[in-house]
Parts: C-alpha cells; sequence; structure tokens
C-alpha cells in the first residue's frame, strides 16, 4: 500500500493550483451537440471535458453509446477549446482507439472496476502510455480491496499519473441517492492512500439535478480535489441520463458559489464538517432501517392475525434483547443505550400490530 501511495505522480493535478473540474455530457450523441456543450462550458472553472463513447448500460435495447465518430468530435473539442478531453474506456480496443484520438484522460467506468480481468486487460493496453492520466471510478460495491487493487494493476505498468472517482456505491435500501456516497468508507479509503487525488462525481451519486449541489458541497470538505458533473446543451433531451444532466451554465453557477464558499472557510471547520457529513449519513441509514424494521412488523402483524397468535409473544421478546445486549457489548455499545433502543422499537412494534384490522 505504502508502495502505491507513494508512487503516485500528482504533477498532473498539482498543477492546477484549483480544483479539478471535468464536465460534459453523459454519452456522445451528435457533433452539434458535444461542440456546442464544449462551447457554452467555461474555461476558467472547466478544464476537462468529458462524453462516454461506449455505455455500460444495465439492461439491453438501451442506448449504447455512439462508438467511434464520438472520438472525432472529442479531438475536434480538444483542437477547438483547448480543454483537455476525457472518455470511457472498458476494454482494450477502447484504450487503442482512445490513444489514437489523443485522449488526455481516461476513466475506468464502476462495473470495470469491479472485474480485476477487465482491470487487467486495460492495464496491459495502456503499457508504455505514461503521459496518460487514469481515473478510476469506485467498483459498484464498497470493496476497498478490490478498488485498490485496480490502482496496482495499473502502477504496475508503469502508469502513475493516477486518480481515482467517487461515484457511490449501489444500495438496496430506499435512499434519496442513485448510489449511496458512503463518507465513512471514502474517509477510509483517504487514509489508506492519503495521496490519491479523489474527484467526486455528485451526478451519479444523486441521479438528480437538484442534489448536485449539495453532494459538491460536501466533496469540498471532503477536501477532495475536483469534481466530475455531467452537462449538456439540453439535459432534458439527453439519450441517457437525462434526469441528471445540467445545463453548462447552471454548473457555472455552482461552481461559483463553491469557490465563494471555499474562500471564507477555515481548514477546523472543514474537518469539524466532513465529521458532520458522515454522522448524518449514519443516521439518515439508521432511519432507512428503521423504516423497514416497521414495514416487516406489519407484515407479521397480518400474520399473526391470520393465524390467531398472539401478538405480544414474551420469549420471543427475551430472545431479541439478550441478543442484542450481547452484540452491542462486542462492538462497544453501552447496555443501557441498547436496551433503551429495544424497548422503543418493542413497543412500536407492538402498536403497529395492533392496528391491524
Ligand atoms: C458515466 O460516467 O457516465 C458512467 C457510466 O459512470 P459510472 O461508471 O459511475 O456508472
Ligand atoms: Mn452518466
Amino acid at each position: 500500500m505504502e508502495k502505491l501511495n507513494n508512487s503516485i505522480d500528482r504533477s498532473w493535478i498539482d498543477k492546477l493550483n484549483k480544483p479539478l473540474i471535468i464536465s460534459g455530457p453523459c454519452s456522445a450523441e451528435s457533433e452539434q451537440q458535444i461542440l456546442e456543450t464544449a462551447n457554452r462550458l467555461n474555461p476558467s472553472y472547466v478544464q476537462v471535458f468529458r462524453a462516454g463513447i461506449w455505455k455500460p448500460r444495465t439492461k439491453p435495447n438501451n442506448f449504447e453509446g455512439i462508438g467511434k465518430k464520438g472520438l472525432e468530435w472529442l479531438h475536434k473539442v480538444k483542437k477547438n477549446t483547448g480543454f483537455m478531453i476525457a472518455t470511457e474506456v472498458a476494454n482494450a480496443e477502447h484504450v487503442k482507439l482512445a490513444i489514437s484520438f489523443e485522449i488526455d484522460v481516461l476513466w475506468i467506468g464502476a462495473r470495470s472496476t469491479a472485474s480485476p480481468f477487465t482491470i487487467q486487460e486495460i492495464a496491459n493496453a495502456l503499457e508504455g502510455e505514461n503521459n496518460k492520466i487514469i481515473l478510476v471510478k469506485n467498483p459498484i460495491h464498497p470493496d476497498i480491496e478490490l478498488w485498490i487493487g485496480a490502482l496496482e494493476r495499473l502502477l504496475s505498468k508503469g502508469i502513475k499519473k493516477l486518480g481515482v472517482i467517487h461515484r457511490g456505491f449501489y444500495t438496496y435500501k430506499n435512499s434519496k441517492y442513485r448510489n449511496q456516497p458512503n463518507w465513512n468508507f471514502l474517509l477510509n479509503f483517504r487514509s489508506l492512500l492519503p495521496r490519491i487525488p479523489i474527484i467526486c462525481d455528485p451526478s451519479h451519486i444523486c441521479g438528480n439535478k437538484e442534489g448536485i449541489f449539495d453532494i459538491a458541497k460536501k466533496a469540498y470538505h471532503f477536501q477532495n480535489e475536483g469534481l466530475m458533473i455531467e452537462s449538456h446543451c439540453d439535459p432534458d433531451h439527453a439519450w441517457s441520463d437525462a434526469q441528471q444532466q445540467i445545463t453548462p451554465e447552471r454548473l457555472l453557477e455552482m461552481l461559483k458559489k463553491l469557490t465563494d464558499i471555499k474562500k471564507c472557510d477555515q481548514k477546523s471547520k472543514r474537518d469539524l464538517n466532513s465529521f458532520r457529513i458522515v454522522i448524518d449519513e449514519l443516521d439518515e441509514n439508521i432511519i432507512a432501517l428503521l423504516a423497514e424494521r416497521m414495514n416487516i412488523s406489519k407484515k407479521l402483524g397480518s400474520f399473526k392475525k391470520a393465524s390467531n397468535i398472539a401478538i405480544y409473544q414474551p420469549d420471543r421478546w427475551k430472545e431479541i434483547m439478550e441478543k442484542s445486549i450481547h452484540l452491542g457489548r462486542s462492538l462497544g455499545i453501552s447496555e443501557e443505550l441498547l436496551e433503551g433502543i429495544f424497548k422503543l422499537l418493542h413497543q412500536e412494534s407492538i402498536k403497529i400490530q395492533n392496528q391491524i384490522k
């Protein structure tokens, strides 16, 4: 781990002296869409123009990317505007084509990071391309070893201009996010690899336009080095991820506000805020789990009613309390706290079950 951490070449991002901003559409759709979006992005704030050329879609029969001709449009953006250009690569053929069109930043998508075979294929294809910047998105599931393993595979092929993109994690829970940020996980990741640049992708965390600014602000408190935010000249008619894309003008408003906050914020306050962000997310998770528990209580109530079983079962209640206190003790939680919480939960559960007609 230490070798990986020390080998990371940060020169490409340190020389910016400000946050790295990557923006552009989820997918390249037409030459006009690419050029118009790029022309409307403000180069004083944005350094890298992104567009997906090959799109990994969860289900078949969706738009799967425009393919190679999109690389020509990206190359035009590079020539006309001076932006660096970025796209997602998922196999050796993509890498070869991206290199031939002088793509500066290649990112590896969340689904690819989850597959060591895919990462190895990409790493092999990148051997010798020491000038490319490679950004590795977090794997779909919060598996820290898998994420670090991907970086190690790239490093072993001489790729040192590395960074990661935090795009959140799959969640089975009812959540306001498309992908759960899991800030606590990110804090752990950062403590293992303090030198790796972390870019936050609020678009894929939120899955909607409304939440983007809040996540971008949180990323800033976490001292992330940059943002990747999807923008589109006509977001509502985008061929993929339409709900989460914003116009270049809306993006500029957000970036200006973030810069203002940054100017008057102190380091000690930032640290305090990052702990608060972790606590807030854990509390949200507790509430989501409580809702899930109460839903099951309702189902259990109907079942008991139909089967003529008494709602209050003293043996079962005793068993739950003992198991919870035992588990809590092993995790360093006081008996008093757990007893209080579980008494309340039990009362509420009985109440819910009694209300069932
Ligand atoms: C994307 O950036 O458009 C994308 C497909 O992202 P992810 O791999 O995070 O889903
Ligand atoms: Mn997208």
